[in-house]
């Protein structure tokens, strides 16, 4: 007996399950099975694995079916939100930044002219009011990826799912 002929066999046991396949081929898997117990074990397997799926479908009871279906919409709610979340965080963040460099521009105009109305070195005074006026913008940023979940958690996702749900009946 050959490799080949193991290879078949399993070919055929996998096939047998699911489609018709000739008369020749079942007749010579048969035979096989007979002759080889490592094939006919792996098929005794194979069928009961088959059977227990069936079993397993039969079983799955409408309330299982659209306890599963809620759990898919709501997984899919939350990855909505969480992009939109990333969107938004990046948004504030250019925003942040854009009015921080606005103001520190300004700022760095007025500690100029305090510095020199002062007699202070600017090589000290403008670095300061740069770290100063930046530091909020960097801060809300560490806060708003720091606490990245939404709210919005649990019953109040699977609420607004069932919502989605019955008006797209
Ligand atoms: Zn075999």
């Amino acid at each position: 007996m050959t490799n080949h002929d193991h290879d078949r066999a399993l070919e055929l046991i996998m096939r047998r399950g699911t489609e018709d396949i000739a008369a020749a081929d079942s007749a010579w898997l048969d035979s096989h099975l007979e002759s080889c117990s490592e094939c006919a074990e792996y098929a005794a397997d194979f069928e009961q694995t088959g059977r227990l799926l069936q079993t397993v479908a039969v079983t799955a009871s409408g309330a299982l079916v659209s306890a599963t279906q809620m759990k898919v919409r709501e997984r899919a709610l939350y990855l909505q939100e969480q992009q939109a979340r990333v969107v938004l965080i990046a948004i504030s963040f250019c925003l942040g930044a854009m009015s921080s460099a606005i103001s520190a521009w300004l700022w760095w105009k007025f500690g100029a002219w305090v510095a020199e109305r002062l007699g202070l070195s600017q090589a000290i005074v403008q670095p300061g009011i740069m770290v100063f006026l930046v530091l909020p913008a960097v801060v809300i940023a560490v806060l708003m990826l720091a606490f990245p979940h939404p709210v919005a958690e649990g019953p109040w996702r699977a609420a607004l799912a069932r919502e989605r749900e019955g008006r797209n009946q």
